[in-house]
């Protein structure tokens, strides 16, 4: 199970896994609260969501918590990304913040990243999480383009490809992407322990 209701990673980790032989599901479908986020890093809370899902449903559990540094921001939003603008924030009002706390800031200042941390517990009390992290380079363009992904992609300019990330179909973004790198860790590492206990 996934402790995520967020559709886009959902369709992101699912598309990663094809080739495995695991699934995820989002917590939603299986009546699981959303967890208060109130770490202070990404590892924090990604075993905070991990843990309340296990606790919910007994299962183990996979989350990931993700969000964008922008180096011109000091690393902001950074864990906050998800409500950036507010409570009531969504993806669309948090590019517009974004790009107005950038307004005037010189292309080469505006470096940043996608950080990804997934951690799977085993059982809610698991002692020894499995954590895997991923980090994807970029900068922060002056405007929005494109359709695909979701969240920052719009304005996240992957300078290899000399496009925004949500310009990218989604096997690219995923193949280049914090939690493409973050979720092809996770499942070797899962695999590991499967061959292990078997
Ligand atoms: P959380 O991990 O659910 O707390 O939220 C992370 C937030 O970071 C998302 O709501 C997005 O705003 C942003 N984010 C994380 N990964 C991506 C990505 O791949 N593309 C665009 N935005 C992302």
């Amino acid at each position: 199970m996934l402790a995520s209701d967020n559709a886009g990673k959902l369709k992101e980790i699912n598309a990663l896994l094809h080739a495995s032989d695991f699934v995820v599901v989002g917590q939603a479908s299986l009546g699981v609260p959303g967890a208060d986020e109130t770490g202070g890093t990404f590892i924090e809370n990604a075993i905070l969501k991990a843990r309340n899902a296990s606790q919910y449903t007994g299962r183990s559990a996979l989350a990931d918590d993700s969000g964008l540094e922008v180096d011109a921001l000091d690393g902001a939003p950074g864990v906050h990304s998800a409500r950036f603008a507010g409570s009531d924030a969504t993806d669309a009002r948090n590019v517009a913040k974004l790009l107005s706390a950038l307004d005037g800031v010189p292309h080469e200042q505006r470096g940043a990243r996608f950080r990804c941390v997934m951690a799977y517990l085993r059982q809610a009390d698991d002692a020894t999480p499995l954590i895997c992290q991923g980090t994807w380079e970029g900068s922060i363009a002056e405007q929005g383009r494109g359709d695909n992904g979701f969240g920052y992609d719009p304005v996240f300019w992957v300078v290899q490809e000399n496009r925004t990330a949500a310009e990218l179909d989604s096997g690219l973004k995923n193949r280049l992407s914090h939690r493409g790198q973050a979720l092809r860790a996770m499942v070797a590492q899962l695999v590991q322990m499967s061959r292990q206990s078997s």
